[in-house]
C-alpha cells in the first residue's frame, strides 16, 4: 500500500469537486464528506505459539441513506482508518452508481495472513466479529470478501455472528461458498464486471476487441477473471504484474503474443503471487513491477492496490493507452487524474468499473432472502444487465455534457445519494 497518499483525502477532494458542480448545500456537504459512523476494535488472538497478540480492525459506516452499508474486509499490514475511510465512501457511490438499493462501508484488520497460520485466522475472524457484531446485520451492514480476505473468512466471521446472535442469518455478510448461502458467479463478478464496461467503452470508441492488446497490474481475483473474459472476447493480454513476497517488491511478467491464463494461474499461489523462475522457464520476460503501466497496449487496467497512478509515473503511459480500466479501488491519483482527463484517455472509474463484486454481493443478499438459488448463467446475464445499463447511464451523460466519465458517474451517484439524504430528512 502507497502511503505517500492519503487515500481518504483523495476521496475528499474528489467529493468536493462533484459538490462543487452539483452546488449541494453545506449540510449535506458535512454529512457525505465523512463517515457516518466508525468502529475502532483491537482483537486478541491466541497465537499458535502460546502468546496473546492484538489486532487493530475498523469498521466504516459512510452512509447508509439508500439501505444497508455494504463493503469489504480487508486483510493488510498497512491498513490504516483513513484507507478504511476512503474504501466506505467509495462503495456509497459504487452501490448508488449501479442504482442497488445499498449503502456504503468497509471494514479491515491490520494484520498480514502471509505469516498467519489457518488457525491465527480463523482466530481474528472469530475476534473481530465479536467485537463488531452488533454494528452489523443483514439489515445494517453486509462484510464481504476483499484484498487477502476469503469465502471462507467470511464463513468464520458468519459462523460467529450466528452463535453470537443465536439464528441464521446468511444474509450477515456475502462472498460465502456456494452451498453454504453463496452465490454462483461472485468470485468472477468483480472481474467480469470489469471487462463488460470495457466492453461497453470499446463499442462506444468503435473498437474491435480483438484488435486490442491490454497490460494489467495485479494477478489476483479481480485480474484473472477480468482477463479471462477479455481473453473470450479476443483481446489480447501482454503483461501483468504482482507483489512478490520473498523479495517484498513488485515484478511485471510480458509476453508479446499475450499470457497464456491457465498456465501462469498454474504457477501463482492463493494470494496471487506468481512464481519468477517458473515464469522464467515457461518463457515469460521478467521486469520490474511499474513495467506494467509503461507498456505500449490499448488498454491499461489496474487491478491491485489504490495509489498507484500518480504525478510520478502518469508520463509513462504509452501513447498507444485509449482506455483505462480501473479494476481496483483508487488507483488514480487527483493530478495523475487531470493529466489523464487532458490527454483524452477514457477512463472507467474504478466505482463503477469494478462494481460488479457488490452487484453480485446485492444477488447473494436477495438469494439468501427467497432461500432459493440462481444458476451461474443467470446471475452472470443478471450482472452484465446491471453493469451495462449503468455504464450506458454514466457514458450518455459524459457525451451529453461533455464531461470525464469519472465526473459523470460522480454527479449520478452522488445526486441520487444527496436526494435520499434530503427525501429522509437528514439534510
Ligand atoms: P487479491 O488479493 O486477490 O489480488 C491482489 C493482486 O495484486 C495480487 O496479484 C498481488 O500480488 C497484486 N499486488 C499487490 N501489490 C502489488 C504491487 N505493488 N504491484 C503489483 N501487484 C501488486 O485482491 P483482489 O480481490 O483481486 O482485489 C484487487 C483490487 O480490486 C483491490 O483494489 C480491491 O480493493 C479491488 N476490488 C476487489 C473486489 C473483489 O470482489 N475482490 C471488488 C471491488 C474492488
Amino acid at each position: 500500500m502507497n502511503k505517500s497518499y492519503n487515500a481518504f483525502k483523495m476521496a475528499q477532494q474528489q467529493f468536493d469537486s462533484i459538490a462543487e458542480h452539483l452546488s449541494l448545500d453545506q449540510g449535506t456537504r458535512s454529512l457525505l464528506r465523512v463517515p457516518m459512523r466508525e468502529y475502532h476494535v483491537n482483537i486478541p488472538v491466541k497465537m499458535d505459539d502460546g502468546t496473546v497478540e492484538v489486532f487493530n480492525g475498523f469498521r466504516c459506516q459512510h452512509n447508509d441513506a439508500l439501505g444497508p452499508g455494504k463493503g469489504g474486509i480487508r486483510f493488510h499490514p498497512l491498513e490504516t482508518i483513513d484507507t478504511v475511510r476512503a474504501l466506505s465512501m467509495w462503495m456509497t457511490w459504487k452501490c448508488s452508481v449501479v442504482d442497488i438499493p445499498l449503502g456504503g462501508s468497509k471494514g479491515g484488520v491490520v494484520c498480514d495472513p502471509h505469516h498467519l497460520s489457518t488457525g491465527e485466522q480463523e482466530r481474528i475472524c472469530r475476534g473481530y466479529m465479536r467485537q463488531i457484531a452488533g454494528a452489523l446485520g443483514p439489515v445494517r451492514d453486509v462484510p464481504a470478501p476483499d484484498v487477502m480476505t476469503s469465502a471462507q473468512h467470511m464463513l468464520w466471521m458468519m459462523d460467529e455472528y450466528e452463535t453470537i446472535t443465536g439464528g441464521k442469518y446468511p444474509g450477515v455478510i456475502t462472498g460465502k461458498p456456494v452451498g453454504l448461502g453463496g452465490s454462483l458467479g461472485r468470485t468472477e463478478a468483480t472481474g467480469f464486471g470489469v471487462v463488460f464496461t470495457l466492453r461497453e467503452a470499446l463499442k462506444e470508441l468503435n473498437i474491435s476487441p480483438s484488435e486490442t492488446t491490454a497490460s494489467i497490474q495485479g494477478f489476483g481475483n479481480v485480474a484473472q477473471y477480468a482477463i479471462q473474459l477479455f481473453i473470450q472476447l479476443g483481446g489480447t493480454v501482454t503483461c501483468v504484474s504482482c507483489w512478490d513476497q520473498n523479495e517484498a517488491k513488485s515484478f511485471a511478467f510480458s509476453k508479446k503474443d499475450g499470457i497464456n491464463l491457465d498456465e501462469l494461474r498454474s504457477i501463482t499461489d492463493h494470494f496471487g503471487g506468481i512464481d519468477k523462475e517458473k515464469a522464467q522457464d515457461l518463457g515469460y520476460e521478467v521486469l520490474p513491477g511499474e513495467a506494467w503501466i509503461e507498456q505500449s497496449v490499448d488498454i491499461l487496467i489496474p487491478a491491485a492496490l489504490e495509489n498507484q497512478i500518480t504525478a510520478e509515473n502518469v508520463s509513462k503511459i504509452s501513447r498507444s493507452v485509449k482506455i483505462i480500466a480501473e479494476a481496483a479501488n483508487g488507483p488514480t491519483t487527483p493530478e495523475a487524474d487531470q493529466v489523464l482527463k487532458e490527454r483524452g484517455i477514457f477512463v472507467i472509474p474504478d466505482f463503477l468499473a469494478n462494481a460488479g463484486g457488490v452487484t453480485c454481493s446485492y444477488f447473494e443478499q436477495v438469494q439468501n432472502n427467497m432461500n432459493y438459488y440462481w444458476e451461474k448463467d443467470e446471475v452472470i446475464s443478471k450482472l452484465d444487465i446491471k453493469m451495462t445499463s449503468a455504464f450506458m447511464a454514466v457514458s450518455g451523460l459524459a457525451r451529453k455534457n461533455n464531461l470525464f466519465m469519472r465526473d459523470a458517474a460522480y454527479i449520478i451517484s452522488v445526486n441520487r445519494v444527496a436526494e435520499a439524504c434530503k427525501l429522509r430528512g437528514w439534510t
